[in-house]
């Protein structure tokens, strides 16, 4: 985190109510366990930015809290509502980019827009104005009687955002927003997205530090399904200053995990070493 210190102030945010509550969250596929019980909080208006490397969660921890995937245990809550037996209510509240949207390639922006704004269960007569509204929000002016398959990729990024804002959620949930984008388009949708947080609490995932240090308040890191760090860019940065961590993968057929362990704890400087849960330490 060394020599970044664009990450947005959150402490005039603090004391705000606290809009999302992630309580001890897990997730099984099959087997495997992708999500080991994490648990956060997100007061309003905060911008959280989940960091992690692919298949650390992050989509999967996004897709239970949209709604759109059941938890094997644990609870989240948006503004009061169960997302489990009130998802229809936490739904409304909630604009969700997925990180891939489907946008139907060979539909005109606005028609699609108008569908979302259908399926969102918006009276048509309000269709016109709340897509003139995302429209100037999002920047589509120019674009938006083009069809879907013909635009560029930050279009299509701004189309994607545009259907997340088209009920005027409080809170937005926005999976891999700059992935695939060139630079230009990236430094175009991250200030979109500040500006969207001026009056919106957001979460969005990444695989890309400068972007949450960028954009966010604050970070959440999460590594095989676990959260390792939580903090605004200025406290990761003094724990990392006084208390690093360091993350070690070791493969290998005929790796003696005990005799691995113990070396390194016997290092000059190594506090404490510990195994992560569900590596088999053999
Ligand atoms: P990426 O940055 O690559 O999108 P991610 O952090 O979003 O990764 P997830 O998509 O949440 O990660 O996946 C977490 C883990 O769960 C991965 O190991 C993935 O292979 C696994 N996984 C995700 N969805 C399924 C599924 N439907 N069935 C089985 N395993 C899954």
């Amino acid at each position: 985190f060394r020599g970044r210190r664009h990450c947005r102030n959150t402490h005039a945010r603090e004391g705000a109510y606290t809009v999302i509550t992630v309580q001890n969250l897990r997730k099984e596929y099959g087997e495997f366990e992708a999500l080991k019980g994490i648990s956060f909080d997100v007061p309003k208006g905060q911008i959280v930015g989940f960091l992690g490397p692919n298949g650390a969660g992050k989509s999967t921890t996004m897709k239970i809290l949209t709604c759109f995937m059941s938890a094997s245990e644990g609870s989240v809550t948006v503004d009061g509502l169960d997302a489990y037996s009130e998802s229809t209510a936490v739904k409304a509240k909630i604009g969700y980019l997925p990180e891939s949207t489907p946008l139907y390639s060979d539909m005109i922006a606005y028609e699609y827009l108008e569908y979302v704004a259908a399926m969102r269960g918006i009276a048509a007569s309000e269709h016109e104005e709340r897509i003139r509204n995302v429209a100037a929000t999002c920047g589509l002016k120019t674009f938006i009687g083009q069809e879907i398959g013909t635009l560029s990729k930050g279009q299509r990024q701004r189309v994607g955002l545009a259907q997340a804002l088209i009920h005027d959620p409080p809170i937005l949930i926005l999976d891999e927003p700059t992935s695939g984008l060139d630079p230009n388009q990236i430094v175009e949708i991250r200030s979109l997205i500040r500006s969207l947080g001026k009056d919106r609490t957001i979460i969005l995932s990444t695989h890309n530090l400068p972007e949450v240090m960028e954009t966010c308040d604050r970070l959440i890191v999460i590594h095989q399904g676990e959260i390792v760090a939580d903090g605004t860019a200025q406290e990761l940065e003094e724990r990392e200053a006084t208390n690093p961590q360091v993350f070690l993968t070791i493969r290998g057929d005929s790796v003696d995990g005990d005799h691995l362990h113990n070396a390194i704890a016997q290092l000059e400087g190594v506090a404490s070493v510990r195994c992560a849960p569900g590596i088999e330490q053999r």
